[in-house]
């Protein structure tokens, strides 16, 4: 049986949902990275940490939307803080309590956070930190990783598809203010900030490369970058959008590494759209509604549903809920490599604390180019996982939920012992 065929023939539903998807909306999604061939299945609901597909299917989620789902679907205290809120109307055109309350969690877990203001995606969030960084140094230059994924506002979409392909529609001047520099390598970050150190904005980078390839960052290389940008007077930025899972006070806090600006998304919302960034008070304070000079607003901006979600999710994620998390992770990739040395198929696994990533790979995974080798071989993979079950990202990255189990993480890598097998070589 092949892959293809065989998720046809379970998913027709999912099939002709896709055709009638296509004809009003372009490839028949809004989202670039859900699709995949020969169409994604459509989702009907999510409880824990399975998904029910319109074809009466039930999926282990290991994807949990891009680590948005970090204490799984429909968690009955976030369901009802929202519905509660809700009720009592949503969006007045003025502030609520409830933003007040998630701000002061933020700053409470996250001390290089001083103060934060709230948005709607985390590509808002790391556009505005970037924007602040810019009012605040008088700077335009802006500095990245290359591959870094940071969302898709013009400053960001720069270096960031690995086939070379220029995304068209962003000015092309754009690419003239951002300098890129290859993650983990100090000595090219030292050349950087000595070539262009006085003219930089802002550095920003994830401490953890997400859809780049669940790859650390090296302490070391922190450190340099947080020197590098002390002794520039440069802001430097951590996008924390899906790392803020990796520990109570993000990955700063389980690197060791204090930033001036964060971004943060994701499940700060509690599952409703959500960004925020926040950072120093001297930055922060560029955004003042009457004092400041850059400007930062939105209808939908600390929006009380999302508020309330959000309030309720970080209560859940506590210390030991994130602890537990982080330690099944690193079971899972200790599992993930006692398959691959059962198979002659190239497997690798990087990631750390709750989240991974799969590589069909012979080359060591150290960065995006390396990282990018193998993300094409991965959709079959990810097709036979899929058939028997487990969800991910079909160019393989996956993260954990808190209702996820040994159990869960036992069957993950059974499936993949089985899709491998089914793999063709
Ligand atoms: N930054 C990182 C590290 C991300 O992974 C993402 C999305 O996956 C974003 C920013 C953009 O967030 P959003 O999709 O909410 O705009």
């Amino acid at each position: 049986d092949q892959p293809v065929e065989h998720y046809r023939s379970s998913t027709p539903k999912s099939g002709s949902l896709y055709e009638r998807a296509a004809a009003v909306m372009p490839g028949g999604d809004t989202r670039s990275v859900t699709y995949h061939d020969p169409y994604p299945s459509f989702v009907a609901s999510g409880s824990g940490c399975r998904l029910r597909t319109e074809d009466g299917e039930t999926l282990l989620d290991f994807l949990n939307n891009y680590t948005q789902s970090v204490l799984g679907h429909a968690p009955p205290a976030v369901v009802e803080a929202v519905t509660e809120r809700f009720e009592r109307g949503n969006g007045f055109g003025a502030p609520t309590t409830e933003a007040v309350a998630l701000a002061e969690r933020l700053v409470d877990r996250v001390p290089s956070v001083e103060q934060v203001r709230f948005a709607n995606s985390g590509t808002e969030a790391t556009m505005n930190a970037i924007r602040g960084a810019m009012a605040y140094t008088g700077n335009e230059t802006i500095l990245k990783i290359e591959g870094g994924y940071h969302g898709t506002h013009d400053t960001v979409e720069v270096a960031v598809d690995a086939t070379g392909r220029e995304h068209q529609g962003i000015p092309r001047d754009v690419e003239d203010r951002v300098l890129t520099t290859p993650f983990n390598d100090p000595e090219a970050l030292k050349e950087a900030f000595a070539t262009a150190g006085d003219d930089i904005a802002c550095f920003i980078l994830e401490p953890l490369m997400g859809v780049a390839g669940g790859l650390p960052a090296d302490e070391s290389f922190l450190h340099t970058a947080r020197d590098l940008t002390e002794d520039h007077g440069v802001p430097l930025v951590f996008d924390e959008v899906m790392t803020f899972r990796l520990g109570y006070g993000g990955a700063q806090e389980r690197y060791g590494v204090t930033p001036d600006l964060t971004a943060f998304g994701k499940f700060i919302g509690g599952g409703l759209p959500v960004g925020a960034f926040g950072g120093r008070e001297d930055i922060m304070s560029v955004f003042h509604p009457h004092e400041g000079v850059a400007d930062h607003s939105g209808t939908f901006n600390a929006n009380p549903a999302t508020m309330a979600g959000g309030i309720a999710t970080l209560d859940a994620l506590d210390e030991a809920a994130i602890t537990d998390l982080n330690r099944l992770g690193d079971r899972l990739r200790a599992g993930v490599r006692e398959v691959a040395a059962d198979h002659d198929h190239p497997l690798r696994v990087t990631g750390d604390g709750s989240m991974f990533q799969l590589h069909l790979t012979d080359e060591t995974v150290t960065d995006w180019a390396s990282s990018a080798a193998g993300t094409e071989a991965f959709e079959d993979l990810f097709l036979a996982m899929r058939n028997r079950g487990v969800f991910m990202a079909p160019r393989g990255m996956g993260n954990l939920s808190t209702p996820m189990t040994d159990a869960e993480v036992d069957t993950f890598l059974e499936t993949l012992d089985a899709a491998l097998d089914a793999l063709p070589e």
